[in-house]
């Protein structure tokens, strides 16, 4: 199990968010940059310790972590505690209802496939979800059972 904060709440939910970014921005620089800039929004623009999501996935179905998973993150108002907060890179524009192909990639989808299992492997997840189930929002710009990884 992972556990987090002093309260040490067992992790049971994912929930998948886009980053608003147009398809290209920041082509050719490596992920870890663009952790490093998502991590400037969320410090220097909102105040916050860190990146409020722990894990990030590029357009390439690269996969590099953000918050420690053992840290309560900050990405979903009222559902940051006992949850992991996955971004995709892309969806700029995108609608709640969006088909997934629309805004991201193959690899995209094949990455987060990966990663859900990866994490189930480590900790009991009960369900997967979307920003947009919680708030009236278009992220991740689709909706999480349509694109198969609702559980
Ligand atoms: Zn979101």
């Amino acid at each position: 199990m992972i556990y987090q904060g002093t309260a040490r709440n067992p992790v049971t939910e994912l929930i998948l968010h886009c980053a608003d970014t147009r398809p290209e921005w920041m082509a050719g620089n490596p992920l870890v940059e663009k952790v490093a800039e998502i991590r400037r929004w969320h410090v220097q623009q909102r105040g916050w310790r860190d990146i409020g999501y722990h894990w990030v996935i590029d357009r390439d179905g690269t996969v590099a972590p953000g918050r420690r998973e053992t840290e309560i993150g900050a990405h979903v108002e009222n559902h940051n505690r006992g949850t992991l907060g996955i971004c995709l890179l892309g969806g700029f524009g995108a609608s709640a209802d969006d088909l997934f192909e629309k805004n991201f990639t193959q690899a995209q989808a094949t990455a987060v496939n990966r990663l859900i299992a990866e994490i189930k492997g480590r900790t009991m997840i009960r369900k997967v979800s979307g920003h947009n189930d919680y708030a009236k929002k278009a992220c991740p710009g689709f909706e999480i059972r349509s694109a198969g990884f609702g559980i």
